[in-house]
């Protein structure tokens, strides 16, 4: 089980985003990474250990950015180095992606990618629903939520992602299949994680997402849900009954 910590909104993301990560230790990791839409673009660092690695590997970098997404890796397919740490570039650079899950099908969603002329840069399985995200987005003339929306449909397999885009420096696109992603609403600011730890000490309204779903999530407004196959969902708001120092106490 990996970790994924998102948000969007007007605090800087990265403090919150590491504490994030820090409070999902428990559920285990081999390697760490975090992407950051900064003024120039998406700025990702990530380094195979412990998240106070990447604590510390970030010190002298550009860090800033009130956009961003991070992620702790249980390898499946690849070694865990920083190569296949996530969060996956696109080709181009201006979409990133961390993802938990397996994609079952990758190895002839790859093969139709390359013979296209695609090169990847890592052994797993998210790179290629990254450039099969960013090669639908390109080609098809499509938003890049229905491009999400489209390459998932494509997909056999069990997966939570986000996708940024240095395009749209104010939002997330979340989506879950049998494994679980919740979205945290706080006042002009939104949160996506694992599960609700990283997020009880700053809103205790969140939703859950459905299997199937994709959650597009822009800093000031709704959040909209629909699923994989454009059906319009109503989001669903739960009160979290966790405090903060119950978590703190509980042993995480
Ligand atoms: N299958 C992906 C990988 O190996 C994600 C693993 C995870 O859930 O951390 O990179």
């Amino acid at each position: 089980m990996c970790g994924i910590v998102a948000y969007v909104g007007h605090q800087q993301a990265y403090p919150i985003l590491i504490k994030g990560l820090r409070r999902l230790e428990y559920r285990g990791y081999d390697s760490a990474g975090v992407a950051l839409l900064g003024s120039d673009g998406i700025n990702l660092y990530k380094t195979s250990g412990k998240v106070d690695e990447l604590d510390n590997h970030v010190k002298d970098k550009d860090i800033s950015g009130t956009t961003g997404i991070a992620h702790t890796r249980w390898a499946t397919h690849g070694e865990p180095n920083t190569i296949n740490a996530h969060p996956h570039f696109s080709e181009s650079g201006n979409l990133a992606l961390i993802h938990n899950g397996i994609i079952e099908n990758y190895l002839s969603l790859k093969a139709e990618l390359e013979n296209r002329g695609y090169k990847f840069r890592s052994q797993t399985d998210t790179e290629v629903l990254m450039y099969l995200i960013e090669d639908i987005f390109k080609s098809n003339g499509l938003s890049l939520f229905e491009a999400v929306q489209m390459a998932l449909s494509q997909v056999v397999g069990a997966y939570a992602i986000v996708v940024i885009s240095k395009d749209h420096p104010d939002e997330l696109i979340a989506a879950r299949k049998s494994s679980p992603l919740v979205v945290g609403l706080g006042k002009d600011e939104m949160f996506v994680a694992s599960d609700a730890t990283p997020l009880v000490e700053y809103t205790s309204e969140v939703v859950y997402l459905n299997d199937e779903e994709v959650a597009l999530i822009r800093r000031g407004e709704k959040l909209l849900i629909r699923s994989i196959d454009n059906t319009v969902k109503s989001p669903y708001v739960h009160t979290l009954e966790m405090s903060l120092s119950a978590l703190e106490k509980g042993g995480y």
